[in-house]
């Protein structure tokens, strides 16, 4: 029989009653090896009821308790990172190491949320008047819940709960429907950790699950991944409700290539940056924008993404795995006729890819088109594909110029070997997250996950002090005592 996804209420693995289930597919054989429950109204008023019963003692919980269960998860967590990958690699078709990727840059988040003593400081300035202090405590929001997308299963949940709880709130996930078999394998470790029973809470599904952590008036805050349509509707039905929301959105990152930058590395972090994770990062590189004289590497850079091919999880020569559902593969298949019907040069056509063995998976090769143009609709929209539009531009301020006229504002890159380019790119760009000869400036959990425009709706951003301030309150107090309450020494006061 079918695994069943169950879900994790009240501390409790427990098995959906609903009879709605989505299946869940190998996308390199399309053997389904699970099914997602959709959460009935009953098991999602429980995992509320249980997550407010919970808020009140692990508020109380002294700060340095609730970072040593961040301890023991990061260690638990590197200890079965291999098998958590595999468990990964199943269900998206990621090649092993991106899958054991996707868990370690989840744990760094983890780690930094083991730091949430010195992470939810205040301030204090005394004498703000004569005799009077004001000092300010981070104080946690209450139930917060996380809406996940399918593409880092392992990395975007780690994204949010870890740091939510670590502040001493209790969280309900809603992890994507097309690969639940990461988290709940990530929440039964947490478990293991000693994260007391209703700290967490699971429940899964789809738009109906999601529409009722919208509605939900016990959830104070909303953290969401996932495509534009979606991130809007999100952002504002959540805030519409006066909740607390954070947005994370599509993409479309662009790479100016100066012709003075190092040929060899441009040509191999192309390659990786943009067909990697077969497209599907919402840092991948999409367009290549060609400044001068660099735009004679183009031929060099499709003979170089001609070799590369895709392949199952455990092959270690595979580049890339398959897309993530036939109706993603069709979707990215159409793009690239439209973008021949729309005019742009097709130099690599990544249409029926055949991987030997495995005839049924979503497989989408290596693709780059070039003459593209900013009015085309494989530049104005997101692919989520392995496809790399190249464009070029005379200068550099109009290769900025077209950058900060893209509506998208996730991540960027330049490749120079000039200090003042990179400083006037990096200095003008408007772009949240931006690289220079690094193809994805992903930054480490000490920072923040800093996208911009189109690709962000909300303020407080990913992790790091931001995402401390997302998760919490500050309360700031100000404070007079007066010297003649003073007991003298010999007093009833110092009986
Ligand atoms: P998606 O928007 O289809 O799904 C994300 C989540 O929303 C899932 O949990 C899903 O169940 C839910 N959902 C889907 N349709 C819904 C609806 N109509 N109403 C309410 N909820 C709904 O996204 P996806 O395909 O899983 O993920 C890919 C997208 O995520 C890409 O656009 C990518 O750029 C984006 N992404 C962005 C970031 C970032 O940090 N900006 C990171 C990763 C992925």
């Amino acid at each position: 029989m079918t695994k069943q996804v169950p879900l994790y209420i009240d501390g409790e693995f427990v098995q959906s009653k609903t009879t709605q289930w989505i299946d869940v597919t190998n996308p390199a054989t399309q053997e389904v090896i699970a099914q997602t429950p959709c959460a009935t109204q009953a098991e999602m008023d429980a995992a509320v009821a249980s997550a407010k019963q919970a808020f009140l003692t692990w508020k109380e919980t002294p700060v340095s308790e609730r970072a040593r269960v961040m301890m023991r998860y990061q260690a638990l967590l590197k200890e079965h990172q291999e098998e958590i990958a595999e468990i990964l690699a199943s269900e998206t078709g990621k090649t092993f190491d991106d899958a054991k990727g996707d868990v370690w840059r989840g744990i760094e988040v983890v780690e930094h949320a083991a730091n949430i003593p010195s992470l939810m400081m205040g301030e204090t300035v005394e004498n703000v008047a004569r005799r009077i202090d004001t000092y300010s405590y981070t104080q946690p929001l209450g139930v917060c819940a996380g809406i996940t997308p399918f593409n880092f299963p392992a990395m975007i949940p780690l994204w949010m709960f870890p740091l939510a709880i670590a502040c001493g709130n209790t969280f309900i996930l809603k992890p994507s429907e097309q690969d639940p078999l990461t988290p709940t394998r990530l929440v039964e470790l947490f478990e293991q950790a000693g994260a007391p029973k209703g700290v967490l809470q699971v429940i899964h599904g789809a738009k109906e699950q999601v529409d009722f952590i919208l509605d939900e008036p016990a959830i104070r805050a909303i953290s969401f991944v996932g495509s534009v349509p979606v991130g809007q509707y999100i952002y504002r039905r959540g805030t519409e409700n006066m909740k607390r929301v954070q947005a994370f959105a599509g993409a479309k990152n662009h790479c100016v290539i100066m012709p003075d930058a190092n040929k060899s590395q441009v040509i191999s972090n192309l390659v990786g940056a943009s067909v990697g994770a077969a497209g599907q990062r919402c840092m991948a590189i999409s367009v290549a924008v060609f400044v001068g004289a660099a735009k004679e590497w183009i031929p060099e850079i499709a003979a170089e993404l001609k070799k590369v091919r895709p392949g199952a999880w455990n092959d270690e020569n595979a580049a890339y795995g398959p897309l993530i559902s036939p109706q993603a593969k069709q979707r990215v298949e159409n793009y690239i006729k439209q973008g021949q019907d729309e005019g742009a040069t097709l130099l690599v056509d990544g249409r029926d890819c055949e991987v030997e063995g495995f005839p049924n998976g979503n497989w989408v090769g290596p693709t780059m088109f070039s003459d593209v143009t900013t009015d085309m609709e494989i530049y104005k929209n997101e692919i989520f594909g392995p496809v790399l539009c190249a464009t070029s531009t005379d200068t550099l301020e109009e290769a900025i110029a077209m950058v900060n006229a893209n509506p998208f504002g996730n991540g960027t890159s330049m490749f120079t070997a000039s200090g003042a380019a990179a400083r006037k790119y990096q200095h003008e760009v408007e772009v949240g997250q931006v690289g220079i000869n690094i193809p994805i400036p992903v930054p480490l959990p000490f920072f923040s996950f800093t996208g911009w425009k189109g690709s962000f709706f909300g303020d407080l951003h990913a992790y790091g002090k931001q995402g401390v301030r997302f998760y919490s309150e500050t309360k700031t107090v100000t404070a007079r005592w007066f010297e003649s309450d003073i007991a003298d020494a010999s007093g009833p006061n110092m009986t």
